[in-house]
């Protein structure tokens, strides 16, 4: 899928040539695509909202999620400042608008996103989703995955729990148990970073002992620093397909308030995106930022985060081999 620019259709809309305030809000002012519509088939990378939250368990807000990261993304220009990749020239990339929900019912949400993204696959597409609370993460996996995959996952919480209030399965704290029990998920090819936070208890933790989940606490994080955590991150899921999630909890709440369970003593903005450039010519096969919950935001520097952290991972993703 890469190395295929055709024309200039792909290309965002620069603010050189309309100010970045003007027009209709997409994804990094990329065309709006869905599913069905003219050159649809081109599509190499498919930037997808995923206004959804009805996995939280505690503050509500991240269905508002898609709508914010896309005004927060106009910020955003062409060229990485580091590693000089420019994404949009390297692969089509397109917004292919919103993955619908029905906030009355999980089920029916999990069956309707997992119906998307298995279209996505069958497309060749692979998805960079902007939600939408963790749970959103399952059903994505659910439409991708043809056989297990590794993943990188920066969270404050493991999202392993087994269930909420007396057995329900499906929050934004279980979603990794899932996909692990579907086999969705190797959980020896998986690592999570920047774990921390008061618990309910240990159930989390033990599992992930119990399978083999590399669980890297924000401790270890900062003992050892970005560059050798990631160099280790990288040798767990190896060369084979792998997801990459992003819960925007990860960053310290003074950079990213905005998120319905913040917890203090985490990485700042410039780690937050740091980590995003050790992930170059792995196999990610998705990735997703979830938890920008805009009615705790007010300022908006949670999205403007949330939607750099998604050009960082789009970066890495335009450097993928598949
Ligand atoms: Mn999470
Ligand atoms: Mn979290």
């Amino acid at each position: 899928m890469s190395d295929h620019l055709s024309d200039s259709f792909f290309t965002p809309v620069s603010g050189f040539e309309l100010p970045r305030f003007a027009g209709i809000s997409t994804f990094m002012r990329l065309p709006y695509v869905p599913p069905g519509a003219p050159r649809f088939d081109e599509v190499g990378i498919g930037l997808v909202g995923a206004p959804w939250d009805s996995g939280t368990t505690n503050r509500p807000g991240p269905r508002h999620g898609p709508r914010q990261l896309r005004d927060a993304s106009t910020m955003i220009r062409a060229e990485h400042p580091v590693s000089g990749i420019r994404p949009f020239e390297r692969v089509n990339c397109a917004d292919l608008g919103d993955v619908g929900p029905n906030p009355a019912s999980i089920r029916d949400s999990l069956d309707r996103m997992t119906a998307f993204y298995a279209g996505l696959r069958e497309a060749g597409i692979r998805p960079l989703t902007g939600g939408g609370d963790h749970l959103c993460s399952l059903p994505i996996l659910r439409g991708i995955s043809d056989a297990p995959l590794g993943m990188i996952h920066f969270d404050s919480h493991t999202d392993l729990y087994h269930s909420y209030f007396g057995g329900e399965m499906y929050t934004h704290g279980t979603p990794f148990r899932r996909a692990i029990e579907e086999e969705l998920l190797d959980p020896k090819r998986i690592v999570q970073i920047g774990i921390r936070g008061t618990m309910y208890d240990r159930e989390d933790i033990d599992f992930a002992e119990s399978a083999g989940v590399r669980i890297i606490r924000i401790e270890e994080f900062f003992d050892r620093g970005v560059a050798d955590v990631m160099g280790e991150a990288r040798e767990i899921v190896g060369t084979a397909p792998l997801y990459v999630s992003y819960d925007i909890d990860f960053v310290d709440p003074t950079f990213a308030p905005g998120t319905g369970t913040p917890e203090v003593g985490g990485p700042n903005s410039f780690q937050a995106l740091e980590v995003c450039r050790h992930l170059a010519d792995l196999d990610i096969r998705g990735a997703d930022l979830v938890e920008v919950s805009p009615p705790f935001d007010p300022s908006g520097a949670t999205a403007f985060l949330g939607a750099s952290i998604m050009f960082e991972l789009l970066c890495a993703m335009v450097t993928s081999p598949s």
